[in-house]
Parts: C-alpha cells; sequence; structure tokens
C-alpha cells in the first residue's frame, strides 16, 4: 500500500482530547443526576402534566410463566413495525410468528388514520399470509359487512408516552422518536386502531394497550419467573418498573388506590431533564437538539438512544472536519457524512466491532502516526475500521487514513460510553426509588437484601452495541454499589414487545370475562 500523507496538524491530540473530556462524567455527576432523576420521579407520580410522565398503566400483576393462550400482537414504534401471533405455553416458554412491516416516513408525518389504515392493512395481511389456520378468513370482503366468525384478540404495543385510563384505553400525549402523524395527540390510541379495523370489517378486537417497556417487564417476567423492570435500549429508551399504588400519589381517591398493592408505572425516562438543569450537554448535543422535529422535548433520550447516537457522533467527527486546520479525513466529507441523520447507530457499533477490544490494545496518541510508531496488531485493527468508514461512509479508500480511524473510534466510543453511562443512572434511579438500593451516605433499610434483581432489557443498543452493558453497569456500580449491582440480573426480554402485548390481552380478557 502507498504510504499515507496525512495533513501536519499537531493540535489534533489536544482537541480530541477535550471533547473526550466534555462527554466523560464523574462519579459526582452521576449521582447528582441520580437525585435529579429521583425528583422527577416524585413529581410525576404526585400530579399529571409532568414531563416524565410516570403514567399509571393499570398492569397490576406480573405473569409467573404459567399463563397460556394465542394472540395477535401489534408492535409499533421500534424501527420496524411488527405484527405477531403469540402462543403462551403455560410453561414460563412461548412460541411466535411475526411478519416485519415498514413505516414510511410520509405515514410517520401524515394523517393519522392513514397510519393507523396502515396498521390495520397490515394485521390483515399477516391474518392471510402467516398466522396459523385459525384464521384463516377474518377478513370480510364485503366492506361495511358485519363481522363473522371468531373474534381474534390483539394486544397493541405503542411505544410512545400515552396516559393511560385502563388496560385497553389511553390518549396520546406526544410523538416521539421521528414521529408527528397529525390528528393522533388527544386521541385514545386503542380507539383510533379499532375504527381503523372497523372500516375495513375486520373481526379483530384491540382489548389491551402496553408500551414496549411493560411488554419487556411483563415478558421477563413470564420468562423468568419474575421482574421488577422492564428497559429499553434502543431507537428509542425508556424504563418501567413496579411501584406501591400508595406512591402514585396523583391516584389518591380513585377506586385503583383504595385496592392498594402494586402497579406497574411508565416512566417516560426519555423525557428526563427537558428544563436542562442537569444533563450534560455540549454543543454537539445543542445541534442534535436544535435539528431534530421536537426541540427541547427527549432530552435524556436525546443523549442516549439509537435514532440519535449516530447523529452526536457525526455532529462531531463534522467538527474535527471542519476544523482549521482540518483534523480528519484531509477535510473532506461524504454525502452520508454530511447528512442529517445520515450516520446511523449501526456504523459505530461496526467501529466498534473492528476494532475488537478484548486484547486491551489502547488506541494509541495520535503523534504516534505523525511518528509511524504503530504496534503491527494496532495497524491492522486500525485498517479494519478504516474499511468500515469507507465502506459505510463511502469514502475512496486513499481519502481515509489510519489516523482518521483512529479519531473516528475514539469519538463513536465517547459518545456510546456516555449514553450507556447515562443509562446506569436511569436504572439506579429506579433501584433506590423502590428500596432496592440506597444513594451513597444514605441510611435507609433495603429491600431483599439477598435476592437476585430481575430486570428485563430490549433494544439494538443493549442487544447488540459492543460493551454497552458493561459501561451502563459501571456506572451502576458508582451510584449504588458493587453488592447491589452484582446482584443485578439484567436479561434480555427478546420479542418482548409481543410477548408482552400477549399477556396483556390475556389480563384485560381476564378483567372482562
Ligand atoms: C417513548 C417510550 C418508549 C421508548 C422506547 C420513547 O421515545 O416515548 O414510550 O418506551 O421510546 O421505545
Ligand atoms: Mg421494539
Amino acid at each position: 500500500m502507498a504510504p499515507i500523507s496525512i495533513p501536519q496538524d499537531s493540535n489534533a491530540q489536544g482537541v480530541v482530547d477535550q471533547i473526550e473530556r466534555q462527554f466523560t462524567l464523574s462519579p459526582e455527576t452521576l449521582i447528582d443526576l441520580t437525585k435529579a432523576f429521583l425528583n422527577e420521579f416524585e413529581l410525576g407520580l404526585g400530579s399529571y402534566g409532568h414531563p416524565m410522565a410516570m403514567i399509571p398503566t393499570f398492569v397490576t400483576g406480573v405473569p409467573d410463566g404459567t399463563e397460556t393462550g394465542t394472540f395477535l400482537a401489534l408492535d409499533l414504534g421500534g424501527t420496524n413495525m411488527r405484527v405477531c401471533e403469540v402462543v403462551l405455553n403455560g410453561d414460563k416458554t412461548f412460541n411466535l410468528i411475526q411478519q416485519k412491516f415498514k413505516v414510511s416516513e410520509a405515514l410517520k408525518s401524515g394523517e393519522a388514520t392513514a397510519l393507523f389504515d396502515y396498521l390495520a392493512d397490515s394485521v390483515h395481511t399477516f391474518l392471510i399470509t402467516h398466522a396459523t389456520t385459525k384464521y384463516a378468513s377474518p377478513h370480510s370482503v364485503d366492506a361495511g359487512a358485519a363481522p363473522t366468525g371468531d373474534i381474534v384478540h390483539l394486544g397493541l404495543t405503542f411505544s410512545f408516552p400515552v396516559e393511560q385510563t385502563a388496560l385497553g384505553a389511553g390518549k396520546i400525549l406526544t410523538w416521539t422518536k421521528g414521529f408527528s402523524a397529525t390528528g393522533a395527540i388527544g386521541n385514545d390510541v386503542v380507539k383510533l386502531l379499532q375504527d381503523a379495523f372497523d372500516r375495513k370489517s375486520m373481526h379483530v378486537k384491540c382489548v389491551a394497550l402496553v408500551n414496549d417497556t411493560v411488554g419487556t417487564l411483563l415478558s421477563r417476567s413470564y420468562i423468568a419467573g419474575g421482574s421488577i423492570v422492564g428497559a429499553i435500549f434502543g431507537t428509542g429508551t425508556n424504563g418501567a418498573y413496579i411501584e406501591e399504588v400508595a406512591k402514585i400519589r396523583k391516584l389518591a381517591n380513585t377506586p385503583i388506590a383504595e385496592k392498594g398493592g402494586y402497579m406497574v408505572v411508565n416512566t417516560e425516562w426519555g423525557a428526563f431533564n427537558n428544563s436542562r438543569s442537569h444533563l450534560p450537554f455540549t454543543s454537539f448535543d445543542n445541534a442534535v437538539d436544535r435539528l431534530s422535529i421536537n426541540p427541547g422535548f427527549q432530552a435524556f433520550e436525546k443523549f442516549i438512544s439509537g435514532m440519535y447516537l449516530g447523529e452526536i457522533a457525526r455532529q462531531v467527527l463534522g467538527s474535527l472536519v471542519d476544523a482549521v486546520p482540518p483534523i480528519l479525513f484531509g477535510g473532506k466529507g461524504t454525502p452520508v457524512l454530511n447528512a442529517h441523520y445520515g450516520l446511523d447507530t449501526s456504523f459505530m457499533s461496526n467501529i466498534e466491532t473492528a476494532w475488537d477490544d478484548n486484547d486491551h490494545h489502547t488506541i494509541p496518541s495520535l503523534d504516534a502516526f505523525d511518528q509511524e510508531q504503530l504496534h503491527p496488531h494496532v495497524r491492522a485493527k486500525l485498517d479494519r475500521i478504516r474499511q468500515v468508514i469507507v465502506e459505510d461512509l463511502a469514502f475512496q479508500s486513499e481519502k481515509v487514513t489510519l489516523k482518521d480511524a483512529a479519531i473516528v473510534r475514539t469519538i463513536c466510543y465517547i459518545v456510546a460510553r456516555r449514553a450507556a453511562t447515562l443509562s446506569g443512572v436511569a436504572l439506579a434511579t429506579v433501584l433506590v426509588q423502590t428500596d432496592y438500593a440506597s444513594l451513597p451516605g444514605q441510611a435507609k433499610s433495603l429491600k431483599n437484601e439477598k435476592e437476585t434483581i430481575n430486570v428485563g432489557v430490549d433494544g439494538s443498543l443493549i442487544e447488540k452495541y459492543p460493551e454497552f452493558e458493561k459501561d451502563l453497569r459501571e456506572s451502576l456500580r458508582v451510584v449504588v454499589g458493587e453488592d447491589v449491582e452484582k446482584r443485578v440480573d439484567i436479561g434480555l426480554a427478546k420479542d418482548g414487545s409481543g410477548v408482552g402485548a400477549a399477556l396483556c390481552a390475556l389480563q384485560a380478557l381476564k378483567q372482562i370475562h
């Protein structure tokens, strides 16, 4: 290979170091953030209308794995929309068949009725192509004809903030994650969907509504025999946990409060600190927020979730390309690098995988490149990264140097590590809130001091991003201490949304009958 010429820039290391410092959170910061988080929990539990909505879900029990039944589930709000048929076998196992559907940008931002018609059509497609024979012809061909035959019960996983009023009813509070369909906010999402089924005379009844975090909690509980938290670290982020009804003070004087006991609360932690008083905003975060379709909202989510991490990294990389003299790519971009949301979080994941940290090499100081002092092994790893950059960002091969590769890896690393660290804070907050943990120096008696603390998770970051869980745990340990952190069992609730919706549908039918 021809020698690579690099623009002489002695300041690169200094600039990258300074960015790294901005993305590194001290233990004190993590503890402060947890306290601010706990305050917002209190506010949301106390009254309605706060950004962190602390939504009562009307789910008052968790499954133990003995549940049985066959249900349809519709899952909207992640990267794909999915329709599934879930068979709960009653022995902690389930069978699931699913079909994925793409939701176009036009549907995300058009009329809500068009979006819900598309959901209904997708369910129809699934029923006639994938579902087991039981549902062979659920669709009445004559528009407007009265439904005949068995009604199919469906649970809807709707992964947006919804103020629930019952297991099967709730008003959409706001859109997140790039959705902005009109005519939805303030309306009952179950009714919007049911109306679409009815417009098409389909024999499908939506009986339950569940957030993906709640679905994850329930499904983890079904497979593990119990769980106290469900969390999503994917396109968006959020968590649900089991709270004492007495502590959900905004339910005071309602029939449900009189019964007492426990209820799953959907925190909507993606909206933590929308007031921006505590989160460590950088100029790059400000740019991400300003250019988003919901500036000022989902502050926490924009630090953490898969929808935004690539964009944060892109903002940082862009600033290094534009630096005078240029620090990255000789001052050049590509259409991918230059496009808003052009850089997918999977790019960062690919970079991280190409670096492959298992042999504990560290990224060399950028000066080493000018002096060509690279360990051959490190050179090989950086060359793999270089290839990912060339491929994913569509650069001409000779335009990307090993030094560029080193810089890109550092940036991806610090952006993802900060996301995982903040995710640990969110989880720590739930553990403190529920008395499974205490803050450093706080004296209180803890719950079940020996038992495993079961946490169900789902989402591409926690499932696939190298080191995400490790970094999350490191920050969890800072806030709640090693003894508690060690007892936390973080388990993937694969297909949690589908299984959770089915479990909720089952619950709803029991309440009806
Ligand atoms: C939504 C939550 C959802 C989370 C994960 C957020 O944007 O507001 O309701 O649980 O994404 O999908
Ligand atoms: Mg999902």
